[in-house]
Order: C-alpha cells, then structure tokens, then sequence
C-alpha cells in the first residue's frame, strides 16, 4: 500500500518536474557552459591589491584593532554609501546586535522582523534579550511589505504608557528591521513613512546590499542605522566583517566606544564605563576589504551582466521566472535568484537534486525563521508570501567572473 502511494507520487512528481527540469539545466547550462566540476555558489576574488596590503598589514605589527587599515576601510565605506558614519566591526551579526542595543532596544522589548531572513535578523534581537515578531514579504522586492505591515499593526498594536505596544502580548515594539534580500532593495521609503508614524527606529539589515540602491541613495543609510557584512560569501569580504552605518554622530561614537570594551581614551589607565564589548574589526581583516572596495565598482558590473544573462535565459518560461530588480531601485545582484510560478517544495527539491547534480551549486532559500525550534513560540503576522516564497526561491551560481571578462 505504502510503496503503491510511493511510486504514484513519485511518478506524478517526474511528470510535473520533466518539463521543469528540462527547460532550467540547459537554461543554466547556456549562461554558465558545461560544468566539469560544481560551480559554486558564490566565491570570493583576490584578483585586486589583497595581497600587497595584507602583507604590509603584517610588516607593519599592527594586525589587531588599530591600525590605518581600519580607519581607511571606514572612509572608503562612508564615501561608497554617502553614510556620514561606518564603524567596523568582527561581523554583520555583532553590527546588527549591537544596532539594536544604539536603537534603543531593550530586554522584554519585539522587534519586529522579516520571517524570510537569515537566522542571524533574529538571533540579534534576542541577543539583546528582545523578542523577533515576524512579518510578511512582498513578492516583488522579496522584501518586508510595507501594507502587509500596517495591517498587521493596526491589528495587534495599541498606543500605551508612552509605547507602541503588542497588545496581546504587552511587550513594547521597539524598532523595524527591514532586509535587502539577495541585495534586492526593499520598499524602504513606506516602511519609514510607518515607522516615523509610529515614532520606532529603522534598523536597516544591508548586509547583503552593499552596492545597490533605491531611488539612487545606497541601501543600508535610510534607517537611524544600517548594518552591512563582509562574511566571505558576500559581495565585498573582509574573511569576517560587519560595519555600522549612520548618519547620528553620537551614535557613531557609541559603537565605536561600545566595540572597544567602552575602554575610556588614557595614555595608561584601564577605565571602563559601562558594560561592553570587543567587537572592533581587525587591522589584518580590514586591509583586505580596503582592496576588495578597490574593485567593488567593476565587480557590480560584472555581476550585472550575469544577472542580465540569467534573465535572458529565463525569460518566455512559464514555470520559472528570474527575480529582477524591483523598478525604484538598483540591486547589486549578490544571489541571482529564481521563482517556481507554482511554489512547490517538493517540486523545489527535486528540482534542486536535478541541478546540483548536473554540477551547478544551488540552494532553497532560508526556512522561514518562525519554523526554527527556538522561535517557534515568537509573535507573527500572517505569513503568506513569505511562505509562498519559501516554497519557491532558488539561488544560483552568482560569483562575478561567472559573467566572464568585461571587456572581451
Ligand atoms: C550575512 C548576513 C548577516 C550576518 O552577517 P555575518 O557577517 O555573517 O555575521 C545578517 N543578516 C543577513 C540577512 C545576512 O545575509
């Protein structure tokens, strides 16, 4: 009985993903060619000055926290993004943590979040004792959803002792974390008409956007701050790096001061004032990122030119469609990324089987964050899209010299 029902799905599945599958390995195979061994995913290039500037990184004995690689990073970043500020710091998780500490964020507080996220949106609220509430994305963008935002909010919030507040749960909201997905920007410029409403701080995760921009301002710079990673599978990497962005003097002071063990500036004494923590990125990590940004421009354009073939590829299939920049704004297309018309997750499976064997490195995208064991139990809008999505997002081979040289 049990095998019967067994082959009857499994046949019906190849019926349905024959057609599939035939249309999408060639489609990969006509933008990528014949692969040997499995294209991966995204790989860093240290095609630029990486090795000049760690090797004189190391001569000069300043391989930790301080040193003139550091502050430069800093500068290349402020005048990339426009952000008045960047501090650099070990990774885009501690950024993010220590972004909703300046934003306010306190213990018992929610904070509300993308269910499609990496777990890392999540794990930073709760570092700070916070619950994530998560919200719904939109189709378009991938992105938080503004309207869906609202809705939700105007069903679970009430204005109370000087707070917005959950009025199921009681927790004050304390801050909106929207999140560029795959380097596609979100609809920022609702969410911050609805946060500024609701006088609660944007806290941008850009960590996968460096590089794109919506209405030709840089992601990452709207919010009262933004956070960006240099993880080695990001566009521009540091091996480990994150950077605060903001625009707020003061609070760029607080990060640094709250990266640095809140160690008070003394020709000797050890005087600390308030609980903090060793998060500052080191000199070693920042000198390669000095020669990452060095080619981030021509980087972009080359992982234009793959987004653009990748399109072209797709394009006419009914079945799968390749998520493109939303209109108002311009992606830095970190992950390209395609979408099952009908999200399936077992036609999604079987078609990931079908094409990491024919060699090309793919992936679904994140389980949705309220599915994870330790948030299970946390607040959440309706999730449709969101979960719609998860059914549907496939990642693929996204490295910049996929695209080949610039100029043949
Ligand atoms: C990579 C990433 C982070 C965390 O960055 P790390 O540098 O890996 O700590 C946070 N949020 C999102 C959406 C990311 O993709």
């Amino acid at each position: 009985m049990l095998a019967t029902r067994l082959i009857a799905t499994t046949s019906s599945m190849d019926q349905m993903l024959a057609p599939l599958e035939q249309s999408v390995v060639p489609a990969l195979r006509s933008v990528l060619g014949e692969s040997r061994t499995l294209i991966p995913l995204h790989q860093p290039e240290f095609n630029g000055k990486e090795r000049a500037f760690l090797l004189d990184c190391v001569d000069s004995t300043f391989v930790s926290s301080v040193g003139k690689y550091v502050n430069q990073f800093e500068t290349m970043l402020t005048e990339y993004t426009g952000a008045r500020y960047a501090v650099a710091v070990v990774n885009g998780t501690a950024a993010l943590h220590m972004a909703l500490k300046l934003a306010g964020v306190e213990a018992g507080d929610e904070v509300l979040v993308p269910a499609l996220s990496f777990v890392a949106t999540a794990n930073s609220v709760a570092y700070c004792g916070a619950v994530p509430h998560f919200v719904d994305s939109e189709l378009l963008t991938l992105g938080m959803d503004p309207v869906a935002l609202d809705t939700h909010l105007v069903n679970i919030a009430e204005r109370s002792q000087g707070a917005v507040r959950n009025r199921f749960t009681k927790r004050r909201i304390a801050a909106i974390v929207p999140m560029h997905t795959y380097g596609h920007p979100v609809d920022i410029e609702p969410l911050m008409e609805l946060a500024d409403r609701l006088s609660l701080p944007i806290v941008e995760d850009a960590a996968e956007s460096l590089g794109s921009t919506y209405r030709g301002r840089h992601t990452g710079t709207f919010g009262k701050l933004g956070v960006l990673s240099f993880n080695g599978n990001k566009i521009v990497t540091t091996g480990g790096g994150g950077a605060i962005l903001t625009d707020d003097e003061n609070l760029a002071c607080r990060a640094k001061h709250l990266s640095t063990t809140a160690k008070i500036p003394h020709q000797w004494a050890f005087i600390h004032d308030e609980v903090a923590w060793n998060f500052r990125l080191p000199n070693l990590n920042a000198s390669l990122g000095c020669a990452q940004m060095e080619r981030l421009t021509e980087m972009l354009q080359r992982k234009r030119r793959l987004a653009e073939r990748y399109r072209e590829a797709f394009a006419g299939n009914a079945a799968i469609e390749f998520v493109a920049e939303p209109s108002h704004a311009r992606s830095n297309y970190w992950l390209n990324t395609v979408r099952l018309t009908n999200p399936d997750k077992s036609v999604r499976d079987c078609l990931l089987t079908a094409i990491n064997n024919a060699g090309y490195q793919c992936r679904p995208t994140w389980t949705l964050l309220h599915r994870l064991p330790m948030y299970a139990e946390c607040p959440r809008a309706p999730l449709p899209v969101a979960s719609a999505l998860e059914a549907s997002l496939i990642n693929l081979p996204s490295s910049a010299h996929l695209a080949g040289e610039l100029w043949p």
